[in-house]
This record gives structure tokens, sequence and C-alpha cells, in this order.
């Protein structure tokens, strides 16, 4: 299994269900973190296929850098399952486990319009016209969940751009000009004082901010405490992980949302998929037509994502045993 990094917690929770998982199958399992380094994870691949792996579980960094790794393991027969994010560019590919990745983005930006009040809680748009102003943020370019979620959040909020009850007062709407190298915190903090800056210094507030990520979640909110904003006037910012830092910020009214993706489901499908490949089976897919990776459409399982906010936290992540009372509240 090669996971992308261990500086957001949910891959270490992915790594750790499908280890477990796959032990108690009887398996043997070799788990590797590659700190986002892309030349990292191209060779503990090689590595793998080298000392005889029967099967990879792929989480890439750069999902369009590993055509040679794969054809290296198609070469020796062993079966590739991309692991959340799709690998580009390879035909060697054979499955995918993932979320309803465009529906991520539709869901994020939904609960952005809902907690601007522009949309009630049935998902119908309201009397309210605003005018608010949003600021978008992406994920990595160079991972293919980012366009699927920033698509799925601008066909959302393209309707209320149009009609002038959503203003992105930066002008920053371009995929890659709003884009986040790496997922990395300090460079959407960094990018969210700029346009503080640029755009905000005539006193003007910012009313809302799509963030497709809780890491960058708490950086852009690091940014507009420093500039002075509070519980009071922080804007609606949405996420994504359900990480337990950022549901304590839910808690606290400093993020609005975030999208949360059981990880434990995720691994179950992950580990299903491998083992039947394994002994020869077909695995169970529910999508065949959405995940075209350039080179061929790669049949996926698609799990759904879950909208939580503050009102939510306890029905869906406490009663659900992804963390304890305590953990929400510590
Ligand atoms: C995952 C998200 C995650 C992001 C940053 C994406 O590929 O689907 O769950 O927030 O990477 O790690």
């Amino acid at each position: 299994m090669a996971m992308p990094t261990k500086s957001s917690e949910r891959w270490i929770a992915d790594g750790n269900n499908i280890k477990t998982q796959l032990e108690a199958a009887g398996y043997t399992v070799d788990l590797e973190y590659a700190e986002d380094d892309i030349p990292t994870q191209v060779s503990q691949l090689e590595n793998m296929i080298t000392k005889g792996a029967k099967a990879l579980i792929i989480a890439s960094i750069d999902g369009t850098t590993l055509t040679n790794t794969l054809q290296n393991a198609k070469d020796n027969n062993i079966p590739v399952i991309a692991y959340d994010r799709l690998i580009r560019d390879s035909e060697n590919v054979d499955y995918y486990a993932t979320f309803d990745n465009y529906k991520v983005g539709v869901e994020q930006a939904t609960s952005l319009l809902t907690g601007l009040g522009l949309v009630d809680a049935s998902g119908n748009k309201t009397a309210v016209k605003g005018p608010f102003n949003v600021e978008l943020f992406a994920g990595s370019p160079d991972d293919n969940n980012a366009t699927f979620f920033f698509n799925g959040a601008m066909d959302t909020l393209k309707p209320y751009i149009a009609d002038g009850s959503v203003v992105i007062k930066s002008g920053q709407t371009d995929f890659n000009t709003v884009a986040t190298l790496r997922w990395d915190p300090a460079t959407a903090q960094a990018r969210m004082e700029n346009i503080l800056t640029s755009t905000y210094s005539d006193g003007s507030k910012v009313n809302g901010v799509l963030s497709p990520y809780d890491g960058l979640s708490r950086g852009i909110i690091s940014a507009l405490t420093s500039a002075g904003y509070t519980a009071a006037d922080i804007p609606i910012i949405t996420g994504q992980d359900a990480e337990i830092d950022s549901v304590k910020a839910i808690n606290a009214g400093e993020q609005y949302s975030t999208i949360y993706k059981d990880t434990r489901e995720l691994a179950k499908v992950a580990v299903a998929m491998a083992t039947a490949v394994l002994n020869g089976q077909t695995p169970e897919t529910n999508d065949s037509k959405t995940y075209d990776n350039g080179k061929k459409v790669v049949p996926a399982e698609l799990l759904q994502p879950v909208v939580v906010t503050k009102d939510n936290i306890q029905s869906v992540l406490i009663d659900g045993g992804y963390y304890t009372a305590a953990q929400v509240n510590g």
C-alpha cells in the first residue's frame, strides 16, 4: 500500500484501516507513506514490485506520474487498485475505490449557500439576495479529485454568481488560480492573506469561503483571525475530511461545515477489491462511466459523502463511532 503523506490525519486512518482489515484476512501488508514527495512514492512502489507484491493499493500524490511504474506492475502481473485518487494516463489501473467526488463539491457549495442563507434546509433557493462576498479555493492541480470537487462546487455556485447574490470579489475564479499545490495549508493561508490585502482593504468583509479540505480551511481561518475577524464575523467556511481540529472549529463556530467521508468504509471497499482480484473474482463496482483516466474508464465503487455542521456532529461523528465525545469536546 502506498499512501501520500502522514501530514493529514485522514491518510493515517486510511492506511491503518486497510492494513488491519487485510491482516485480519491473512495478508501481509507493506504500508508506506511518501511525505508528499513524488520520487519517494515511485521508489516505494518499485521496491514493492521488486519484493514480489501480489497487489498494489495506491493513493497517489501526483496522479500523472505513475505510468512507467504501473507498466512494471503489469509486466509482473500485479493488479493495481487506485485508492481515493484516480491514477491517470495508464491502462494498468484495474479498479478505483473512492467517494462521489463531484458530489463532494456540490455538497461543499450547497453548505456554503445554506450557511449564507441563500438556500434553505431542503436545498431550495430562499428570498435572500445578498450580495455576499465569497472567495474560492481548490485543491492540488495534480490530484484528479481536485477538479471534480471544484466542478461540482462551481456548477452549484454559478446561478448565484450569475444573479449577483454571490460575488467573487477578488475576481479569482479560474481553477489554476485558486488551486493549492499539494493541498498545503500554508499556501492557502498566504493566498487568503494576499486577497485580504488586495481586495478587502476598503473595509468590506469576506462573507464566505469555499475551501475543499479542512487543512486549507484552518490556514484560511488563521489568515482571517490574524486580520481581525472574530467568531462574530468570521465567514461561512467549508471543508472536507472531518479532521478532529476542524470538528472542534465547527463546534466553536469558526468553521461552518466539513464533508465527512468514512475512511473505514472506503478501506472495506479497497480490501474487498484486492481480495476479489487475488482470488480470481470480479470485484463489485457501481460506476463504469465517470472516471476516464485518459487511457481507459476505470471501474469504480463510489461511496456517498455526508455534510457535517454543528447540528449533526453528535449524530454522525460521535454516534457513528468515528470520534468519541471526549475527542470532540476535549
Ligand atoms: C481527498 C480528500 C483530501 C485531499 C487532501 C483528496 O484527494 O479526496 O479527502 O482532503 O485529498 O488530502
